[in-house]
């Protein structure tokens, strides 16, 4: 037993877990949903290219025996298992939760707050009326709610993809593509779903520098998104010089360290609070 706490705290989101050890981190997860324990959504602002922040992404963070679990390496252990069911729950009720404390700080104001979802997760049935449930028990106003979606789930089973986000949208729920260019979208799809944001991927921001391909598809995707009428945000923006290119191809929304962490929910709110006094 004693191992398989030490193990845990030697990963890195590069490892793969053995089976033993997954087997061991899904018993430690299952513990932590069923105590509420140690799970917590961090938020990382998204700016505008006149600095203000127009949106936040919530990203997971497992605190575990007093270390973070990369949540690269347990929510793919989730997926597998299917505790994600459970972790996707506990996600959109603390997403909604936060959305309605921050009601006051965002009035007039544009904003959307981002939940990353897994494949698995959007697959469930009754995945539509989680969401309109917990928005509607929290009353979050239209248009809050913004999910991320990859390509990949977009691609598959189309039919049920396409219903879920048309009556999703019709409660105001807004979308985007995730890590976009890393997967197959094709064109038809992109204009045929109803989607709101392409968010670029990292490997490509990184790199735009010292990468002129890097830097062709990152030009490539704002324009596209430009003739598709959709919003794009670059994402692991680091360097004022990386944002100074970004704004120069045409993509005016950011999120990455250059800005800010991802933070827990207290210092967001104490970043708002500056930004307003500002
Ligand atoms: P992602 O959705 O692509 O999230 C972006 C990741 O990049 C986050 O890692 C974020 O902390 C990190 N990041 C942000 N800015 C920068 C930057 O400037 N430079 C660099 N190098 N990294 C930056 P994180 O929080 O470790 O999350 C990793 C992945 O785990 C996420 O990738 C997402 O796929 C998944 N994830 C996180 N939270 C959730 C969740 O609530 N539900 C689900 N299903 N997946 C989640
Ligand atoms: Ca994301
Ligand atoms: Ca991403
Ligand atoms: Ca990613």
């Amino acid at each position: 037993k004693d191992d398989g706490r030490n193990t845990l705290r030697f990963f890195v989101p590069e490892m793969q877990a053995s089976l033993s050890q997954r087997m061991d981190m899904e018993r430690q997860l299952r513990g932590a949903l069923d105590a509420d324990e140690g799970l917590e959504l961090y938020l990382q602002p998204q700016y505008t290219d006149e600095e203000a922040i127009c949106g936040a992404e919530l990203l997971i963070r497992w605190q575990y025996e007093g270390s973070f679990v990369p949540p690269d390496v347990f929510i793919p252990v989730a997926e597998d298992s299917g505790l994600i069911y459970r972790l996707g729950d506990w996600v959109i009720e603390n997403a909604c939760r936060i959305g309605a404390g921050l009601k006051d700080e965002l009035r007039d104001r544009e904003f959307s707050l981002a939940i990353n979802v897994s494949p698995r997760q959007f697959r469930q049935k009754n995945f539509s009326e989680k969401i309109f449930e917990a928005m509607e028990r929290h009353e979050l106003p239209r248009g809050l709610i913004e999910l991320e979606l990859t390509e990949g789930l977009l691609i598959e089973d189309v039919d049920d993809t396409v219903s879920k986000m048309l009556s999703l949208r019709e409660q105001g729920v807004r979308f985007s593509i995730d890590d976009f260019g890393t997967g197959y979208s094709s064109l038809r799809y992109l204009k045929s779903l109803p989607l709101d944001t392409l968010k670029v991927d990292q490997s490509f921001v990184r790199d735009v520098l010292t990468d002129p391909g890097d830097a062709s598809i990152v030009r490539a995707i704002v324009s596209m998104a430009r003739t598709l009428e959709l919003e794009v945000i670059a994402e692991g923006v680091e360097t004022k010089e990386v944002r100074d290119f970004l704004i120069s191809a045409n993509c005016l929304r950011f999120q990455g360290y250059l800005y800010s962490r991802p933070l827990p929910l207290d210092d967001f709110k104490a970043l708002l609070e500056t930004e307003r006094e500002r």
